[in-house]
């Protein structure tokens, strides 16, 4: 299929829009019914576009640049004419100030987002930093095969022992226990929070392993939970909502 010559040398301005009249009729109504010259003009639409392209990335597409070109250079209108040719000049070189624009601003943009990157990056890193550490001080207290030894005065047999470590502006705690005798069948200890004011607040049950060892970390408690004292309780093992006398250990804190 090759370009019908009538109107090789309009499919340039018609494609660059500038056709009137009579030969924008004209072209318009062999395009339609041509299918070889509908074909070089999605050709030219594609190279317009690639040159346009081509302004913002890194290498110019040569081919699309001379196909146009050569096609802009059969149509003797556009040097016969400098109403058309001052009409082209004038946009294009507007089209291209716009787009160098819009890369530099994407530029700016990007080097913006880099340094953004960067920055997370390096925070991030601190981040993986300590929770490597706090990784470490809970799988050792945590570990199934941990050696746990409370000391003692000496010549005093081992005695039931709880520690809560308890950080209020983050509501994290953590309890210990050891040397806990096994509880009653089909019961648990309940851990609380008593709190400067209102009632008791549970915060996990558990239950002792073989070597009367336990470990509570972390449970729901409410926001800005201010602690006066832990206690102990034995109940039920599903928990009890409000404390079961007697109290089996408690502690305030200094
Ligand atoms: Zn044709």
């Amino acid at each position: 299929m090759s370009v019908h010559p009538q109107i090789d040398e309009d499919l340039a301005l018609y494609a660059l829009g500038s056709l009137q009249g009579d030969e924008y009729a004209g072209a318009k109504e062999h395009l339609e019914g041509c299918a070889a010259c509908r074909a070089e003009l999605e050709q030219l639409y594609g190279s317009m576009a690639l040159l346009g392209l081509s302004v913002a990335g890194s290498a110019p597409p040569r081919r699309a640049r001379t196909r146009l070109l050569a096609s802009l250079s059969r149509e003797p209108r556009l040097q016969l004419v400098p109403r058309k040719r001052s009409w082209w000049m004038p946009l294009s070189l507007a089209a291209l100030a716009a787009m160098a624009l819009v890369a530099a601003l994407l530029w700016r943009q990007n080097s913006g987002l880099q340094q953004q990157i960067a920055g997370l990056r390096l925070n991030s890193a601190q981040q993986m930093d300590q929770l490597q550490k706090a990784r470490a001080v809970v799988e050792t207290l945590t570990a199934t095969d941990a050696l746990r030894v409370t000391l003692v005065a000496a010549k005093t047999p081992p005695q039931p022992q709880g520690k809560a470590f308890y950080v209020h502006d983050r509501g994290s705690l953590i309890f210990i226990a050891s040397n806990l005798p096994a509880p009653p069948a089909q019961k648990a200890y309940e851990l609380w929070v008593i709190p400067t004011q209102g009632h008791p607040i549970p915060a996990g049950v558990f239950r002792p392993d073989s070597h009367g060892s336990a470990m509570v970390i972390n449970p729901p408690l409410p926001a800005e939970t201010q602690a006066k004292a832990f206690a102990i309780t034995v109940e039920p093992e599903a928990g009890s909502s409000t404390p079961t006398m007697p109290i089996v250990m408690s502690g305030a804190g200094e």
